[in-house]
């Protein structure tokens, strides 16, 4: 096993081995781009570090004999005093985690080659500032210093000679600077800051292994769902410095514009400065488009390089360079993330340009990035109290209370409160404020900055660099132009789409994309915006690729011509319980209270024509695509008051000496059907075979509104399904009972009615025999959140509240098994099952109805278990569509 690599020896798909970073370090050496010499050291070597303690055996000499053919190359050595050669050790983990590893420069600097260092850039201050860098640094990440120990004996070197910056100070306070670095180094670790450059090297190596497992990497991997055993690579990079007067400088360029996907020049860039002063958003920048000014030579190379790497990876690239004495060189690329709206444009744009086909442009996008840009938007015609501008970082609109620390972020929105996260810039300290806030404003940095890429990565809107907003984290406020203070807890609203800040609470408005699948907008118009064009072209390349099926879960003829609009091709569930509600509540009072047959043949007597003209309604809407009814499925309690309720006015009625004759009757059903765990008691198909004739009035309910239908010329497609089976033979006496109400309906309406009839598969019962039910059912419709509950043993209504973020931040799923399919548990039961349905009947209809078929992780599943279709509420059939259209690509 081969645990180092030179960047001439990678390429760009070896990220699971080289890390993004070095994959792409590779790809751009090999494409002959000014990448500075280095190697790459496996995330291979890094899990056997993590896991055993130790860099594995061969590592070391394989370092060494990359070591040394790089400063063969250089011709000058690691720290040699004279000329030393200086690299850098960075992390570079398959998925990008900015910030969130680490980093250091300068290796190669000790009390020796700072001279050196001073003679090769003739400039000594330079040489004297790289090796205090290099101890803070150093001491901070690898030793484990505090960090402020040092910040604190520079802003006392200030003090001392009365100086703001610290360009201010020259070589000789730097090299007293430096003295008083290496005494804080021994005082805290015990231990001289290393001298020897391989010793220093080795440590920094070890440092960003560990640094996998730092706190602030973990709680990102959990919220951006990255597997905690991908391990990082490290890469070792020979050094080039942007900080070596006004002929260099470091930046970031886009290859388009990552928030609109339109093609220029996007890009920041700071001249004089090393790479970290950007990305840190500590300084800053001017627009990449000046740099023409400054230096056109490296200027023009740099736009011929971003050509270059957007034919090469046919996609948007971001990119970080730094220019030495007027020597540009690139230190990183990657395909750069980007907003919701600009992926879709994006991938159209690409198609345009020939660069990639419709199955890849369905790989550039996602249901999420979908489903975000089926957020409201601010109202453009509302009356609004402009505070400031800022850039647009990451898109939405956003409306909290002001808060401007982290921990202020995460109390108030643990107590229920949207909060904004106010701050000059944020840090990877900042990511639980981040994530709790619903947006993020800072007064510095650029598009770039950490809390703009993190924003973005998260999809959370984000406005960034609001410089005319002056805000103090110590007094808690913000100061806008004009002298209006926002104070903590005052309400403001950010729109991360044009950088503007508004002072109180903005009304939202529907997102064109929405506009778009009512009907409401149509992408061929003229005036169609470009996004919804995108939209409209992406959804096409969906539809035509997918396989599954896409159906709403609707009950009433609204959602489901709102699901029709959004491109239904069915219902897949409509809960009959939902037409139970209402007015209707106390028809099904009665029906639970009848003592004797023919008061329960009353009532549902009664219920008929009402559930009848439901269903005719229904198959109207959904004409000529099936709709399946679920029959009643909830324990009984939920139609009868509450228990507590109805004792205290029984109690009252008692005291006062009023009549309460039915409340009494109520209560003792009440307390008959009490249930300790109703979610296992009476309910679904045990329902209808406790309760005499309750299924065969809604079969019949079905049958008639079908035959309505067929007589009005229509084409009604309903299919019957029976909730919480657990054995065939259950299903086999509602069968033959419902096809007994079918014939008669049929014969007296003279109309077939081709209904067909299945089950839900939602317990681990029905799942395990599932060979033996199929032999009752036309079709399963998989109950992932009973079949999840059940599976799990986990009450679906009570552990989001109770123990789940427990079991989240110990890791124990990264994401609730009710939201995605726990593939490994609930999707192998589905699997066997579809498997063993299809054996006993092969032309069994499969789909899914539970919370999951919205789902884009669990769709991916879906389809690859061979599934005809999902069914998820109106809303997420478009992201279902994508995602199986993705699937299928
Ligand atoms: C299910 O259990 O997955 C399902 C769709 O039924 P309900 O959510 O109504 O229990
Ligand atoms: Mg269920």
């Amino acid at each position: 096993q081969k645990f180092v690599y030179d960047f001439t020896e990678g390429n760009k798909d070896l990220k699971d081995l080289l890390g993004g970073k070095g994959a792409n370090l590779a790809e751009m050496t090999n494409l002959g781009l000014p990448v500075p010499p280095g190697f790459t050291i496996t995330t291979e070597a890094c899990k056997v570090y993590l896991e055993s303690g130790t860099e594995p055996a061969a590592m070391r000499d394989e370092v060494t004999a990359h070591l040394e053919a790089l400063e063969a190359g250089m011709g000058k050595k690691l720290g040699q005093a004279d000329n030393p050669l200086l690299v850098s050790v960075r992390s570079g983990a398959k998925f990008s985690m900015p910030g969130m590893m680490d980093t250091v420069l300068n290796i190669g600097l000790s009390d020796e080659s700072v001279g050196g260092l001073a003679d090769q850039a003739g400039d000594e201050r330079f040489a004297w500032d790289s090796y205090r860098r290099l101890i803070q640094m150093f001491g901070k990440t690898v030793l484990g210093v505090d960090g402020d120990l040092f910040e604190e004996a520079l802003e006392e070197a200030k003090q001392a000679k009365g100086v703001a910056t610290d360009v201010e100070l020259d070589a000789a306070d730097l090299r007293t600077l430096v003295g008083e670095f290496k005494q804080i180094v021994a005082k805290e670790t015990g231990r001289d800051f290393p001298q020897d450059p391989r010793e220093q090297m080795d440590l920094a190596i070890r440092a960003v292994f560990d640094s996998w497992n730092g706190e602030r990497a973990k709680l990102y991997r959990r919220q951006e769902r990255i597997p905690g055993d991908l391990g990082t690579a490290v890469n070792i990079c020979s050094m080039v410095f942007g900080n070596l007067g006004p002929d260099s400088g470091t930046g970031v360029a886009f290859t388009r514009d990552p928030a609109s996907g339109h093609q220029g020049v996007y890009g920041d860039y700071l001249q004089n400065a090393q790479g970290e002063d950007v990305v840190a958003g500590i300084r800053n920048t001017m627009p990449l488009a000046e740099l023409e000014r400054i230096d056109k030579a490296s200027y023009d190379q740099l736009m011929q390089i971003m050509e270059t790497l957007e034919t090469h990876y046919k996609d948007l690239c971001d990119i970080e360079f730094t220019i030495e004495r007027g020597k540009l060189w690139m230190l990183q690329t990657r395909v750069g993330k980007r907003t919701a709206g600009a992926a879709f444009r994006i991938a159209t744009q690409l198609v345009d340009q020939g660069l990639i086909d419709e199955a890849e442009a369905l790989q550039r996008v996602t249901g999420a990035q979908l489903a975000q840009l089926m957020f409201p938007r601010f109202d453009e015609k509302a009356k609004t109290e402009l505070l400031g501008r800022g850039i647009a970082a990451s898109p939405g609109a956003a409306v909290g209370r002001a808060v401007f620390d982290s921990y202020t972020a995460v109390k108030w929105s643990r107590s229920g409160e949207k909060v904004i996260l106010i701050r000059r810039e944020t840090n990877p300290d900042d990511l639980n404020g981040m994530i709790a806030a619903e947006g993020i404003l800072t007064s510095r940095g650029g598009k770039t900055s950490h809390a703009a890429v993190v924003a973005r990565g998260m999809g959370k809107t984000c406005v960034c660099g609001a410089e005319e907003l002056e805000v103090d984290t110590k007094q808690r406020k913000m100061t806008a132009p004009g002298g209006i203070v926002i104070e903590e807890g005052d309400v403001v609203s950010i729109d991360g789409s044009s950088g503007k800040v508004y002072l109180g609470e903005v009304p939202v408005v529907p997102s064109p994309v929405v506009e778009y699948f009512e009907g409401r907008m149509h992408a061929g118009a003229d005036d169609a915006d470009e996004l919804v064009q995108a939209v409209h072209r992406i959804m096409a390349y969906a539809d035509r690729m997918r396989r599954l099926r896409v159906r709403a879960n609707a009950d009433n003829a609204e959602d489901a011509a709102r699901a029709r609009r959004f491109g239904a091709q069915g219902i897949g569930l409509c809960r009959t319980e939902h037409m139970f509600l209402g007015e209707r509540r106390e028809m099904v009072e009665r029906l639970i209270l009848a003592d004797h047959d023919e008061e329960r043949e009353e009532a549902l007597g009664a219920l008929l024509p009402l559930q009848k003209a439901d269903f005719v309604e229904l198959f109207e809407a959904m004409d000529g695509l099936p709709v399946t009814v679920r029959l009643l499925d909830p324990p009984l309690h939920e139609f009868l008051p509450d228990i507590t309720d109805l004792s205290v006015r029984v109690a009252l009625a008692e005291a006062r000496h009023e009549p309460h004759e039915n409340d009494l009757r109520l209560l003792q059903a009440v307390h008959k059907l009490h249930e300790q765990n109703p979610m296992l008691g009476l309910r679904g198909v045990r329902l209808g075979l406790v309760i005499p004739g309750l299924f065969a009035m809604q079969v019949r309910a079905i049958a008639e509104a079908a035959a309505e239908r067929r007589n009005a010329k229509g084409d009604p497609r309903a299919e019957i399904m029976i909730p919480l089976v657990g054995t065939v033979q259950e299903l086999e006496i509602v069968r033959e009972e419902a096809e007994r109400v079918i014939a008669e309906v049929e014969q007296a309406s003279g109309t077939r009615l081709g209904l067909t009839l299945g089950t839900m598969i939602e317990l681990p019962r029905a799942a395990l025999t599932a060979g033996q039910i199929a032999e009752a059912a036309q079709f399963f419709s998989f109950g992932t959140n009973d079949l999840t509950q059940t599976v799990w043993g986990f009450s679906r209504d009570d552990v989001e509240a109770s123990f789940f973020t427990a079991y989240l931040e110990k890791g124990i799923f990264g994401v609730s098994p009710f939201e995605t399919i726990d593939k490994d548990g609930v999707g192998s039961l589905v699997r066997a099952a579809a498997e063993a349905g299809r054996a006993t009947r092969p032309d069994l209809k499969l789909g899914v109805c539970g919370e999951h078929g919205g789902d884009p992780e669990s769709v991916h599943f879906f389809h690859e278990v061979g599934l005809d279709y999902v069914s998820c509420s109106p809303f997420r059939i478009p992201v279902a569509r994508l995602e199986a259209g993705r699937a299928a690509a």
